[in-house]
């Protein structure tokens, strides 16, 4: 059945948006990432269920994705289903110092919502891009705060396909990482534990916050945020900018000049691009420091898909 025929059918299946060969670079903050054969962002959680089901009974492999704030698409883009959360499931409820998100609300929507009622805890997701679902496979974190401090309880849509609740020890949280990643588990809400706080402080602690990551980030600029984890006791931006490599250009690509762990899209950059400018940055601190640094940015998709 070809993809025009498969969409019309979601459509009159689901609430939710429907996509025929849509192009990542829509779907990504670096603006980069070939088509997706069918994209859809599911109105509610419990559209997910339903396209996971609908994807397997036709074969079609699933991605799913956030808002794509830690994500490099590759050029020849990603067969079959890509679950797109943000614009998605987004629903935030609290209850004295609990609050449950929706896994597809932004991370500075939920910490504004967290002010709103005078909860402490999530001023370091301000100026994070991606999604409460995407935040905690990444367990995602700034200014000394991280996912794992405050989530307490994880509603994930599992392999055996079924709802089931995690507490946090069975996520493995680590730094930038936790057993969520690769494993074929599509997070659905997030329980967080807060506490009361003076309103005007947890405000200016995010207003710090926000003017700290403008001065030392090129935030207005797309890209992935940090290319590579921190090596144990090191700071990779640093080694990167010892090893001479901001500014770099390769295509559209650029290593930023306000900070060397970070790749900009500085127009029509292409996923190859980025991937030598990744493999440079590898080599060069490599030579000079003998460390290899880690991606933290997840490549997704292929560099060139044959569609029959
Ligand atoms: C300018 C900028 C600044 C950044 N600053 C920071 C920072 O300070 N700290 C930090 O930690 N990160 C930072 N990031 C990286 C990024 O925002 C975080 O990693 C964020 O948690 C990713 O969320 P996302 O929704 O965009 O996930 P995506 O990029 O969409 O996905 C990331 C991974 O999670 C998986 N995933 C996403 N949602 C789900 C779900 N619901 N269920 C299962 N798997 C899922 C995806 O398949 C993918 O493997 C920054 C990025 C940018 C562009």
């Amino acid at each position: 059945m070809g993809l025009a025929m498969l969409a019309g059918e979601l459509e009159q299946q689901i609430k939710g948006r429907v996509l025929v060969n849509e192009p990542m670079k829509n779907h990504t903050t670096f603006r980069i990432g070939g088509p997706a054969d069918l994209l859809v962002i599911p109105a509610e959680v419990e559209e997910i269920p339903f396209l996971l089901v609908f994807a397997e009974r036709r074969g079609l492999p699933v991605t799913i994705l956030g808002n794509g704030s830690n994500v490099l698409v590759r050029d020849g883009g990603i067969p079959g289903l890509v679950l797109k959360l943000r614009g998605g499931p987004k629903k935030i409820e609290v209850d004295g110092e609990s609050l449950v998100a929706e896994a597809g609300t932004m991370m500075p929507l939920l910490a504004r919502e967290a002010l709103k009622y005078g909860l402490t805890g999530l001023e370091f997701m301000i100026g994070i891009p991606g999604t409460v679902g995407g935040g905690v496979v990444m367990n995602a974190g700034a200014h000394g705060g991280c996912m794992e401090q405050v989530v307490t309880q994880v509603e994930i849509f599992g392999p055996d396909r079924k709802f089931r609740r995690l507490p946090l020890m069975a996520l493995q949280m680590g730094y930038r990482n936790s057993s969520l990643q690769g494993n074929f588990s599509y997070v659905t809400r997030v329980r967080f534990r807060l506490s009361h706080g003076d309103r005007e402080l947890i405000k200016e602690r995010m207003e710090q916050n926000l003017r700290y990551r403008r001065s030392k980030q090129p935030w207005n600029r797309p890209s992935a945020g940090s290319v590579f984890v921190n090596p144990q006791g090191e700071a990779a931006g640093r080694l990167l900018e010892m090893a001479g490599v901001k500014g770099l250009t390769r295509g559209g690509a650029q290593v930023a000049e306000k900070h060397a762990n970070f790749i900009i899209n500085k127009g029509g950059a292409t996923a190859a691009d980025v991937l030598a400018l990744i493999e440079e940055m590898q080599s060069a601190v490599a030579n000079k420091f003998g460390i290899e640094l880690k991606r933290e940015i997840q490549i997704l998709g292929e560099d060139r898909i044959c569609r029959g």
